[in-house]
């Protein structure tokens, strides 16, 4: 008998480890052992979760809500979610049309494993995600890219959309404001793509993690509110994790259809059953407790704005740099195709010569970008951005 196993599975073997959160750990093992490592390698926000809500939540904990709860997630926090889009977005919903998921990142996934079959092509704009064309690969579904770089904006165009759709297309993914390059796009724009989306009979997975973190004049769309025929087709994801600081409490939010919405939630119970229940009396809290919470994302969002511009600016300064000012999320993504290198080899570089952590746009789809998250202080930034633009001008000698 061979002590050797049989190959993994395909779906192991197909996927790519998640590269942000790779760039992210050899920071953090850098500064570990010591090094002064300034790191615009972080996915999340800076900032501790606003205090009543982990009051909520220990509260909770103590009186015993530790069993097994409804697996789409408890009564009150799904009425809570629904009174929230029809407050924010005059969308009705009922509460069965909402899945309480561990983590936004699950929701999409059970989103596209809801609507997909093998073998069916989902639309993915690039720079995407680093997850969604992952997960379209681990539903058995086939990921189309399509780049949108600087010049677009980094926004899909309806013509760009219309030409890749094929009598296998299923799903069109969004993700407005986006991560990585913190683009938004507007109403207008999103019901342009959604014209031709309804045309085709395509289902719609809208990704709103970042709606709350938008800045200047820009405004968050939900996208099932642009039409009748929009609502009939569009999941969309949102959650508690970047707006109010709690990615470790794994709470993603699905809305969608009730049978879409059925769907999901008996997938989920197959897989994880509910998110931890006393985890939900927390996000429970940051719905009902709205002044202090909207107190606490006031706080964040002042900081954000502040890092964003100051960041932009010095970026652009920096001969050979050019970088859009994004309108949303906690993410810039400065064009670097000019240095001539392979971004993956600048980043590798930039981190071993200047101990300055940034993830390729390889990793987004996008050669010849950074992804520079700037939920980091100010300090850090300051510090960060004086070591590229050394590190720029050794390349350019
Ligand atoms: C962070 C993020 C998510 C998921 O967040 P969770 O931590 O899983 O709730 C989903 N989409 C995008 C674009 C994100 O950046």
């Amino acid at each position: 008998m061979s002590l050797t196993p049989a190959p993994l599975s395909t779906w192991s073997r197909a996927l790519a480890p998640s590269p942000t959160l790779a760039v992210d750990a050899k920071a953090k093992a850098m500064q570990a052992a010591g090094e002064d490592v300034c790191s615009f390698a972080a996915g999340e926000p800076d900032f501790d979760t606003p205090a009543h809500i982990k009051d909520a939540c220990a509260a909770a904990l103590q009186s015993g809500r530790t069993k097994y709860g409804p697996t789409p997630g408890i009564e009150p926090l799904r009425q809570a979610i629904a009174a929230r889009y029809a407050a924010e977005y005059n969308l009705a919903v009922t509460p069965n049309q909402v899945v309480v998921s561990p983590g936004g990142k699950f929701s999409c996934y059970l989103g596209i494993l809801a609507t997909c079959s093998p073998g069916d092509e989902v639309i993915v704009p690039a720079p995407f995600w680093v997850s969604y064309p992952e997960m379209v690969k681990l539903a058995g579904a086939v990921p189309k890219v399509v780049l949108c770089d600087d010049r677009a904006g980094f926004k899909l165009t309806p013509a760009q959309l219309a030409a890749a759709i094929t009598p296998r297309t299923r799903l069109l993914i969004l993700n407005s404001p986006s991560n990585p390059t913190g683009a938004v796009y507007t109403r207008a724009e999103l019901a342009a793509l959604v014209a031709v989306a309804v045309q085709h009979n395509l289902y719609i997975l809208s990704d709103e993690m970042y709606e709350h973190l938008v800045y200047d004049a820009a405004k968050p769309t939900c996208v099932a509110t642009l039409s009748p025929e929009a609502q009939a087709r569009t999941l969309v994801v949102a959650g508690f994790s970047k707006t109010y600081a709690m990615t470790g409490w794994r709470i993603g939010t699905l809305v969608a259809p009730a049978p879409i919405a059925k769907a999901v939630g008996e997938l989920q119970s197959q897989m994880t059953s509910n998110v931890t229940s006393f985890a939900q009396y927390g996000a429970l809290a940051a719905l009902q407790e709205k002044e202090k919470t909207t107190a606490a994302l006031a706080t964040m969002m002042t900081a954000f704005d502040r890092r964003r511009q100051h960041l932009h600016a010095e970026l652009n300064k920096i001969p050979g740099v050019s970088c859009l000012l994004a309108q949303g999320a906690f993410y810039l993504f400065p064009n670097i195709s000019s240095f001539g290198l392979k971004d993956q080899e600048f980043c590798a570089r930039l981190l071993d010569e200047e101990k300055v952590a940034a993830v390729p746009g390889s990793a987004f789809g996008a050669e010849g970008y950074l992804r520079l998250s700037y939920a980091t202080s100010d300090a850090i930034i300051a510090k960060g951005i004086g070591r590229l633009g050394r590190f720029c001008a050794k390349l350019r000698k």
